[in-house]
């Protein structure tokens, strides 16, 4: 692929490295490529990071025709830079896209347009521990017109955003809202995509969640409000009876890295996982009677996120005396190990950036 480079003039100043949070601060430079139907992918290029063209009646503004993903470039104790499976987050992207019928980018050119990125933005790559850089990468219709069908032309871009620790006073367990009423997805809609209107329609639980007290929210599944699926921007697990039980993926659950990176490493570790439907009454009675060990969610921003507390239909329950549990603290220590080249890397998930 060949890249076209624009750099900025004025280089921007760096945040303090102690003082970064998420998704608040951009880099120099973003990646832009164009999808036409006469063309396919062309022009290809690294540019000033700034305003895109929007003329009013692009169509991604009315029928939300867009997708997105996540990773993070992480620097290893000698400095050098690594993605973690970014092959994966090509192909899911791809899942995405022919979904809502969208220009598909090919693996290899998705992670090849990571790298160059992150490549020559590599100074923002913070450094100091548990510190990376998160990638953003998203496509949008970008024709102009007002009817509903795919476009004839795609914009794939992505922009770079300098994270900090995502624990600076260690690993906490957070309060769960689990949702009765509004649903996230249902089998045969867009709940395994990462599309921008998954969320639109999820603000008004998470904004619920939070006037209660509650920071994330846990979806049932959408048509029977009984089956538990997952929390927020994370997939869930839970640890009963030894053993641990997510969602299967079957249409409405989001295939996340970290969910697919946490269940090697369980089963490595030798426990039994269970990828099966779980309904929110066996959830509650298990926390009653003390064998709900452990719950927690994976995604890439947070990595683990440890669940304290469940609230369903105003009964709380607490997980663990609301401390991170051991087998918890021990894949977040492994996975985040891996990541930052600490940890050998023994399943090939490590992509070295040159
Ligand atoms: C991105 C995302 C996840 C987590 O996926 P990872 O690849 O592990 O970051 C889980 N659920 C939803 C709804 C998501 O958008």
């Amino acid at each position: 692929m060949e890249i076209r480079i624009e750099r900025r003039k004025d280089l921007k100043d760096k945040p303090d490295q102690n003082q970064l949070e998420f998704g608040k601060y951009f880099t120099d430079h973003m990646f832009l490529m164009d999808w036409t139907t006469e063309k396919g992918w062309h022009d290809a290029r690294i540019v000033p990071y700034g305003a895109l063209p929007t003329d009013p009646a692009t169509m991604v503004l009315h029928y939300a025709q867009e997708t997105f993903e996540g990773l993070k470039a992480y620097r290893d104790p000698q400095g050098n830079v690594q993605l973690f499976r970014p092959e994966m987050n090509a192909q899911r992207m791809i899942n995405s896209n022919r979904r809502l019928c969208m220009a598909e980018l090919p693996v290899d050119m998705f992670v090849e347009a990571v790298e160059a990125i992150v490549k020559y933005d590599e100074e923002w790559i913070p450094t100091l521990p548990e510190t990376s850089l998160y990638i953003r990468p998203f496509m949008y219709a970008a024709q102009p017109g007002v009817g509903v069908h795919p476009a004839n032309h795609y914009i794939f871009c992505i922009i770079l955003s300098p994270v900090g620790n995502y624990y600076p006073e260690g690993v906490n367990p957070v309060k769960i809202w689990v949702e009765d009423e509004y649903v996230r997805a249902v089998k045969g809609g867009t709940g395994f995509t990462k599309c921008g209107g998954n969320y639109a329609a999820s603000i008004a639980a998470q904004v619920k969640a939070e006037e209660h007290g509650y920071t994330q929210v846990l979806w049932l599944d959408g048509v029977h409000r009984k089956y538990v699926e997952e929390v927020g921007t994370m997939n869930v697990m839970f640890k009963i009876d030894g053993k641990i039980i997510t969602a299967p993926l079957e249409g409405s659950v989001l295939p996340g890295v970290t969910r697919d990176s946490i269940i090697t490493l369980l089963k490595d570790f030798g426990y039994e996982v269970e990828e099966r439907l779980l309904s929110i009454d066996e959830l509650m009675d298990a926390a009653k009677n003390g064998k709900l060990e452990e719950a927690f969610g994976t995604g890439t921003a947070a990595v683990i996120s440890p669940i304290g507390e469940l609230c369903y239909k105003g009964e709380e329950v607490i997980i663990n005396d609301f401390k991170t549990g051991e087998l918890t603290q021990k894949l977040y220590d492994t996975l985040t190990g891996i990541q930052w080249g600490k940890v050998e890397d023994k399943f090939n998930w490590v992509h070295k950036v040159k």
